[in-house]
Formats: C-alpha cells, structure tokens, sequence
C-alpha cells in the first residue's frame, strides 16, 4: 500500500514553452502557469506545468471547483500521500459516522492514520459525442470507492456508516476537462484542434457530460503500482470526422477508473502530424 514513502514512478516533468495567452479565453492579461494535473494532486518534487497559459479570471474559475475535488473529495487521500500543497497539509481529518440504530451523526476530528485510506471517483457512461446522443446536463453513472482489501473494513464498525468525502460529478468533470484540455495543448499544440472544452470549464456550458465520460470500452482496468496518475492522448473517427481525446486516470495505483474526455476535432491536416507523436 502507498504511504508516505511511496515513489511515484513514471512522473511526467515535460517542460513546455509559454503559452503567451489563456488557453481558456485567450486574455494577454495578468497570466500564470497552468498546471496539468492539479498541484494538489502532484506528488512531493514532481511539477507539471504549462507557462503562462491562464489569466487571473479564469484562474479564479477553476480554482473553485479544483478546490472542491482537493478539499472535499481528495482531501484525506492527499495528506494520507503527503502530496504537493499551497497550505500546510492536515494531519487530522474530520470522522463523520452514522448510527443506524438511533440515527445519530457523530462528527469527531481525529488523527490522519484513523482514517481510511480510500479514493473516491465516478464510474461514468462514455461522453455522449462518442455515443452519438443529443448533448445531455445530466451525468449518468455510480460513485466508485476504492481502497485496498482491509483498510476500509478496519475502520468499520457494525452499524455505523462511514462518511468517506463529498463528491460533485460536475465539479469532478470540469477538473478532468482542465487536464484533458491543458494536456492537448501541452502535448499536441494548440493548432492541431478545435477545442470544445473552455466552456464547460469556464461554467459557461452545461453539457459536460457531452464531453466527458468513463470508459466502458470493456477492458479491465488493473491497479497500476507505482503509478499516481496517468494522461495520454488518442484519435477517434466518428463517421469520418477525427476527433482528439485525451485519457484520464487519477490515482492510477488504486484501481481508480480511467475517463475519456473528448478535447476537440481535430484540425485538417493535423492528423498526420498527430499520429507521429508518440503518446
Ligand atoms: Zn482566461
């Protein structure tokens, strides 16, 4: 089991040129770099970045729902990894348990190791570009826990539940549309597709689901030790229109489900130069 010794191998520390311009809006103004994977989910000495790539607003915009996923969601798993953070990371988390006999909600702040170590994610239907359905707002799909055998019964109690972390299917997908999204032009180029995803992480869109999903492609996933998370590109043809997608799998070691989220068409005569990029 990972712990906070655990050595991340196959870390991508690519470096990039600067962008020059926001790669959400395209403001010139007060930018930053852009980290593909979240910082908070970076682990200790990886850095993972795309310079000068997203300006002060739209910063504003995905910090939000980032912070959501890394406090909410992630929150005990990351200090449990001893990931990267702005802030100190927390060494108590708070235990929130359920008594099903007399109902009583307990919430208790107790030491880092009482909790367990559990990751949380979705298991989605694929994005419906890729199922040819009339773009939808609503995800379909079942939340997704995943620890390794006895370290959430441990913590276990008969008639107790346990509460692991709150969980926004939206807020999760707009943090994998900014990955997809910042990885295709860290990767690929910026001229090498029509991008279909700024506005689903700007919140101007309310057909995420359309763009981003799981993948039933019915091949088992297996834990991948060692590996904290894993981004890669692919093409798809849908009826003779190339499209670009970009492969997702956060907390790759655990078992966690991999999502494919559709970054844009691919642009004419781009498709050439794409397959030769290895991926
Ligand atoms: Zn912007």
């Amino acid at each position: 089991m990972a712990n906070n010794s655990t050595r991340f191998v196959r870390w991508s520390a690519e470096k990039y040129n600067a962008v020059g311009h926001c790669i959400y809006c395209g403001s010139t103004e007060n930018l930053s770099d852009e980290h593909i994977v979240p910082l908070g989910l970076q682990p200790k000495g990886g850095d993972w970045f795309l310079p000068q790539a997203s300006c002060g607003e739209c910063a504003d915009v995905t910090k939000r729902f980032e912070g959501l996923c890394l406090q909410g969601t992630l929150g005990p798993l990351r200090a449990k990894l001893n990931l990267r953070s702005r802030r100190k990371l927390k060494t108590t988390v708070e235990l929130t348990t359920n008594h099903r006999d007399d109902g009583c909600v307990e919430t208790r702040v107790v030491p880092l190791d009482e909790f367990p170590m559990v990751c949380l994610g979705f298991d989605l239907e694929p994005a419906g570009l890729l199922r040819h359905i009339q773009p939808a707002k609503e995800f379909v799909g079942r939340n997704v826990v995943r620890y390794q055998k006895g370290e959430l019964e441990k913590h276990l109690q008969e008639g107790v539940a346990l509460k692991l972390g709150r969980v926004g299917p939206l807020d999760y997908a707009r943090m994998l549309a900014k990955i997809a999204h910042s990885y295709a032009i860290a990767r690929f180029g910026e001229a090498s597709f029509v991008p279909f995803l700024p506005e689903i992480i700007l919140g101007k869109s309310d057909y995420a689901p359309h763009f981003v999903g799981g993948d039933r492609s019915g091949v088992p996933l297996i834990d991948e030790p060692n590996v904290l998370h894993r981004v890669y590109g692919q093409a798809c043809d849908l009826n003779g229109q190339p499209y670009l997608l970009v492969a997702v799998r956060l907390f790759a070691f655990m078992g966690m489900p991999r999502y494919l989220v559709v970054v844009g068409k691919i642009a004419d005569g781009s498709l050439e130069r794409l397959r030769r990029i290895p991926l």
